[in-house]
């Protein structure tokens, strides 16, 4: 079959036509359980009903009036993150690569009008995802994003991630920020410790320069917090937010603290779409429900379960499965050989959704709202197939 659609992604061969909780269900009505999420995004799961109802609302309202005019959604949402969190605004767009972007002009901005403008540079982590932009490709010096696409942007320096003496001997006087995510998701589920986290944050004060956080996989309840650094007391001055946010629909977010929010003034950041009528029902529809403090306790309970499940399996399979990772429901199992791909198709045969991640890792990343049914439906799939695996 041809395909006028442009070939980059190395698609499976189902199309979803609607979704329940944490099922999805294909147009030939074979059912799916989705521990992908479309990649950490459906945090309510499907079609749930404060979300629906939510955007539903705002469709017979409207859906896009332009940031030349107020929108009450969009400072309503703004008010929850910052009341939330170390930041005192927000900025809104419609992606990941975009909430990261922002926050890079921002930390060089804050620089230049605070009259240092040699302060340009920034300290990025190996095995860093970023996005796909320009700049987030050449920040993540991932060689196969790179491939055909140089030069890179040259303002990055990197180092290794959770590597405190590296970080500290890369920063110079031309040093604007270090940025990193406080659990590498595409890279593998690679959890960072809280102690290094306490230490960007006192190298950067040290140091006179920003940290910026990229919780665009992390944030949003994913870890059991609604903000993976709560885990570490560690904040960042700038944190990009994404993913979970909008529970499927598109936005993005970059929260600044105070002195960094001071540089910025009406005509210097922008975007058409950002921070839309439609998009702010759906984060402030998700934000009802994520910010809940029982819902939070309840991420972290299905995650501690779901860990420890998965623990077992890789206890049994030790021919397979070599470790499990990673912080409230943003868990990776790594293989011993390169069959992480392998698996996430058997697991695709057998009803199941999951997604790969660099370096052999299998990421289980299901909607919040996922039970403990759903996790012993999910780790007896699993199990299954490590089990044909194991006798191949
Ligand atoms: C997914 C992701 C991005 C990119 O988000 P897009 O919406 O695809 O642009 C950036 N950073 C991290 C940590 C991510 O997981």
């Amino acid at each position: 079959m041809t395909n006028a659609v442009m070939p980059t992604y190395a698609r499976a061969d189902l199309a979803f036509e609607r979704g329940n909780g944490v099922y999805l269900f294909t147009q030939d009505g074979r059912r799916f359980l989705d521990f992908a999420s479309g990649v950490a995004v459906s945090s309510l799961g499907h079609a749930h009903s404060h979300l629906t109802a939510a955007l539903h609302a705002q469709i017979d309202k409207v859906l896009h009036t332009s940031n030349l005019y107020r929108i009450s959604g969009q400072e309503r949402l703004a008010q929850r993150l910052v009341d939330a969190s170390f930041a005192s605004t927000a900025f809104f767009c419609n992606s990941g690569a975009e909430a990261v972007e922002a926050g890079l002009k921002l930390v060089r901005r804050y620089h230049q009008k605070n009259g240092r403008p040699g302060r340009y540079r920034v300290v990025t982590a190996s095995n860093s995802f970023h996005g796909r932009t320009m700049h987030t490709i050449s920040a993540s010096k991932n060689e196969k994003h790179l491939d055909g696409f140089l030069p890179a942007v040259d303002h990055f320096d990197q180092v290794p991630f959770g590597n405190m003496n590296a970080l500290r001997a890369a920063i110079t006087d031309q040093t604007a920020a270090i940025i990193v995510e406080p659990v590498q998701g595409e890279s593998g589920i690679h959890p960072a410790d809280a102690d290094y986290l306490r230490a960007l944050r006192s190298a950067a004060d040290e140091f006179g320069i920003l940290l910026m956080y990229d919780e665009v996989q992390t944030g949003i309840g994913r870890t059991g917090k609604l903000f993976a650094y709560e885990w570490s007391g560690a904040a960042p001055d700038v944190m990009a937010l994404a993913k979970g946010l909008g529970g499927g629909f598109p936005i993005g977010a970059c929260l600044a603290n105070e002195r960094v929010s001071a540089v910025m003034a009406p005509g210097t950041h922008g975007s058409t779409f950002g921070g839309n009528p439609l998009a702010c029902a759906a984060a402030n529809a998700v934000l009802d429900i994520v910010m809940d403090e029982k819902f939070l306790a309840h991420v972290r309970e299905m995650g501690t379960l779901l860990m420890a499940r998965l623990n077992k399996i890789v206890t049994a399979y030790p021919g397979v499965l070599k470790e499990v990772r990673g912080l409230g429901l943003m868990i990776g199992v790594e293989c011993n050989k390169p069959v992480n791909t392998d698996i996430v198709r058997k697991l695709e045969d057998k009803g199941m959704l999951t997604v790969v991640a660099g370096n052999n890792v299998i990421r289980f990343v299901p909607p919040l709202i996922v039970e403990p049914s759903h996790i012993e439906e999910a780790c007896g799939i699993f199990e299954g197939v490590c089990a044909d695996l194991a006798r191949a």
